[in-house]
């Protein structure tokens, strides 16, 4: 069997969960093991029906006074390595999130299994052969585990979510993990939502990113416009967030927030490796650069070559004098 842990947000899976779960539903068509799910806290049963369109026969919904309330690292891997233990999966696939990836490496430590970070394809067998991203994406690696269950996070945005050919009507399970007062030590205590306007970052159909060529703070100011006039979300670059320019939430990059929207806009953006592997899932980019060798260029779909202060006050125009029509 393989199990997907499926993170959610009130009982609406986030993005990354369906990534994972994708690559679990090709897995078990292709080893013909049965799929299955495990969502944590009594909200998550909303969320098995949205699964349903995903394909797992089974939803698990891990419950209990701890579980309804605030993600708790710990006691989210303790539930998930009950739900291995009364299960054996061959394979559990996580969301290759910060969370999933926390929750995960809990779950393999209580259960001294193997983890593997970042996988981009699994071959079941005896060894599972994964592929998997190394060095925040920029290596991609073969390597074998050996176990009785093997757990895996899947890498962001290396996988699109897709519906099952045939949506289902997932059996909801819920059960009551036994999880120890000291494992809710560490919890989500606030919230604190980044402005931006209600689109994030990490989900924009438009980003509009810029680095240090921007030149400082105001100069962010007709990127906002653009990102505005076009229902998207600004980024920017490391530099950016170390002067100050920028808060870190709209970082892309490697120690930043990875990105995977329809249209990047790069301006004024070198393209170290370290911001490239936060928007190598970009379906189309588009440079604004003043240097004809900026690396970033060989990435793009189209290049705008010239001062940036000049050429996106005019984009900005032209955006807005197609839109007035
Ligand atoms: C461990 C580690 C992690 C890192 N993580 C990240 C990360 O997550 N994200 C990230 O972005 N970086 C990250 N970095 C930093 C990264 O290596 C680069 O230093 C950074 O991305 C460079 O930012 P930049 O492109 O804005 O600046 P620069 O490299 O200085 O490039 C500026 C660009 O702007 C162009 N330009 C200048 N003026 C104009 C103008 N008027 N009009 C048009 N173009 C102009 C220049 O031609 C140049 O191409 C990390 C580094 C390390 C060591």
């Amino acid at each position: 069997m393989i199990l997907a842990y499926v993170d959610h947000r009130d009982g609406a899976p986030d993005d990354a969960s369906l990534e994972a779960l994708t690559l679990g539903r090709t897995l078990a068509e292709r080893t013909g093991w049965p799929l299955e799910a495990l969502v944590v806290g009594r909200a998550g049963r909303a969320a098995a029906e949205a699964l349903g369109v995903h394909g797992p026969a089974v939803v698990h919904v891990a419950e209990g006074d701890g579980l309804d309330g605030p993600y708790a690292p710990q006691a989210w891997g303790a539930a998930l390595a009950e739900a291995v233990r009364a299960a054996s999966p061959k394979l559990v696939l996580s969301p290759g999130t910060d969370r999933g990836h926390e929750t995960l490496a809990h779950a393999a430590a209580a259960l001294d299994l193997p983890m593997v970070a970042n996988c981009v394809d699994i071959s079941p067998g005896e060894p599972t052969v994964v592929l998997r991203q190394r060095w925040g994406g920029t290596v991609l690696e073969e390597a074998e585990a050996d176990g009785p269950t093997i757990l895996c996070s899947v890498a962001l945005h290396a996988v699109q979510a897709q519906p099952a050919p045939a949506p289902a009507d997932p059996e909801v399970r819920p059960f009551a993990p036994p999880v120890p007062e000291e494992a809710f030590r560490v919890r989500v205590i606030d919230r604190v939502e980044p402005d931006r306007g209600g689109v994030s970052l990490a989900e924009a159909k438009v980003v509009v990113g810029g680095g240090r060529g921007v030149g400082g703070p105001e100069g962010f100011r007709v990127l906002e416009e653009l990102a505005g006039l076009l229902g998207g979300a600004v980024g920017c670059s490391r530099v950016v967030t170390s002067a100050g320019w920028r808060p870190h939430a709209e970082q892309i990059g490697q120690t930043g927030t990875r990105i995977a929207p329809d249209l990047y806009i790069a301006c004024g953006i070198s393209g170290a490796t370290q911001h490239m592997v936060g928007c190598r899932g970009a379906k189309r980019l588009l440079v604004v650069n003043e240097d004809p060798e900026a690396p970033i260029i060989a990435h793009a779909d189209w290049v705008v070559l010239g001062d940036l202060h000049e050429v996106l006050p005019a984009v900005v125009a032209a955006v807005r004098a197609a839109t007035q029509d």
